[in-house]
C-alpha cells in the first residue's frame, strides 16, 4: 500500500469519525464497519452528511480491495493533490468536470 493511501485512509476514518460524532451516531471503531450498517438511525441523519459517509465508506472499500486512486471513469490515476483534497472523490478532476462529478 503506497504512503499516499495510507494517508487518505487516515483522513477518511477521522473525517467519518468527526461525521459520526456530528451526527450523534454511535463512532465506528472497526475500520471495516459500513455505514450502512447503522440503518436504525440513517433515517435521522442529513442528506449530506448521509452522503459523505457513503463516499467516504465506498473509498474505504476501495482501498481495502487495493484499487484505490484511479478514476473510475477513465481508469487514469486521480493525482496526489485531488486526494489529498477530496480522498473520498471518485473521480479524476478531467473526468469530473464533465458531469460525471459527485456533489463537491
Ligand atoms: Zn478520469
Amino acid at each position: 500500500m503506497g504512503q499516499y493511501v495510507v494517508e487518505a485512509r487516515e483522513q477518511l476514518l477521522r473525517r467519518r469519525r468527526s461525521l459520526h460524532r456530528q451526527a450523534g451516531l454511535p463512532p465506528a471503531a472497526d475500520p471495516a464497519a459500513r455505514w450502512v450498517d447503522y440503518e436504525a438511525t440513517q433515517s435521522l441523519v442529513a442528506e449530506g452528511v448521509r452522503r459523505e459517509l457513503t463516499e467516504i465508506d465506498a473509498a474505504l472499500q476501495r482501498i481495502s480491495e487495493g484499487r484505490y486512486g484511479t478514476c473510475l471513469a477513465c481508469g487514469g490515476p486521480m493525482g496526489l493533490q485531488r486526494i489529498r483534497a477530496i480522498p473520498e472523490a471518485r473521480y479524476c478532476t478531467g473526468c469530473s468536470g464533465q458531469g460525471l462529478a459527485e456533489a463537491e
